[in-house]
């Protein structure tokens, strides 16, 4: 069996000048692995707008391929109109097209209403021209009123020109399988690339967890739970937990890894490395 998938990278838009330096190192280690594309995330409301451009020009310049993601609440068409211009002259062949969630203290929603309509949008504006992921939720959303009428809004991503997907991260690999099967018998053709989130924290993702509607099952908490505050241990369970999840998606088909790095190379490069995708 051949388990050389492809697999992309994540970036957030560093809030210093120090992060954009370091962003640069992480980059070019990273890119030696020879990912697909690098994607780089966008706050909600536009908060990021520029941060995430300049990451994204650095990354071109680079000689590599970028793939800025782009929310559309709060934004207006015009505001898209400008977006998609710019990604036009920087080079970008790849977006990856969300809703986002409203910021707190923005009020005005803006233009769209769900991702699909950013999709829709994005199409009459320049046909094919851009290859667009979207989001979709093996453990559904989590303001989704139940697992079918999120698979619903899914299907309608896809309908309206979706060229691909990356899913939140999971931990327990049952979920994507099923979520794929499902999206297959609801019509869904377009690859369902799985989200990883490698572990260097076990607080910050419990945090960052709850707040995204991700599970961590409960033999893997109390586990991290018992390593307290030994910072080794947790690596290296993590990456143990993490790398067998992997496994376990390429021998049930996945297409593609798409990698939530936090902008650290480390635990990425351990994991590519021992999944043999280099
Ligand atoms: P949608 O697909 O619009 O779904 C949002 C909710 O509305 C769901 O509950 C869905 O079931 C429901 N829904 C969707 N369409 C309809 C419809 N037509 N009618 C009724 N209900 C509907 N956030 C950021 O701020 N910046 C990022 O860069 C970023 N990158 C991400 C990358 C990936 C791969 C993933 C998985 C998530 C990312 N997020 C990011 C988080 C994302 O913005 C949030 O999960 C957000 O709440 C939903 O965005 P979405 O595009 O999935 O929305």
């Amino acid at each position: 069996m051949n388990n050389k998938i492809p697999f992309s990278i994540e970036f957030f838009p560093p809030a210093t000048p120090e992060g954009m330096t370091k962003l640069q190192g992480v980059c070019e280690q990273l890119a030696t692995l020879g990912p697909e594309f690098f994607s780089v995330t966008y706050g909600a409301g536009g908060s990021t707008r520029d941060r995430t451009l300049q990451v994204v020009r650095e990354i071109c310049a680079a000689g590599h391929d970028a793939a800025p993601h782009l929310s559309c609440i709060g934004a207006t068409q015009d505001s898209i109109r400008d977006h998609l211009a710019e990604f036009r002259e920087i080079g970008v062949k790849r977006i990856v097209a969300l809703r986002g969630d409203l910021p707190s203290g923005m009020a005005d929603p803006g233009e769209f209403r769900y991702a699909n309509e950013l999709v829709e949008f994005i199409r009459e504006e320049s046909g094919s021209e851009f290859f667009i992921e979207v989001a979709s939720y093996p453990e559904t959303h989590p303001q989704a009123r139940n697992a079918d009428a999120d698979m619903a809004a899914f299907v309608k991503k896809v309908n309206a020109g979706a060229s691909s997907s990356i899913t939140q991260y999971f931990y327990n690999a049952d979920s994507y399988f099923y979520f794929v099967d499902a999206a297959r018998k609801a019509g869904v053709t377009i690859p369902i690339v799985a989200g990883i989130m490698p572990i260097a924290s076990f607080t910050k993702l419990s945090r960052f967890s709850e707040s995204c509607g991700a599970e961590i099952p409960q033999w893997m908490r109390r586990k991290f739970e018992g390593f307290g505050d030994d910072a080794e241990s947790v690596r290296a369970f993590g990456l143990d937990v993490v790398t067998s999840l992997c496994e376990r998606l390429i021998a049930g088909g996945v297409p593609s890894l798409h990698f939530y790095t936090l902008n650290q190379a480390g635990l990425t490069t351990a994991l590519v490395q021992r999944l043999g995708l280099v």
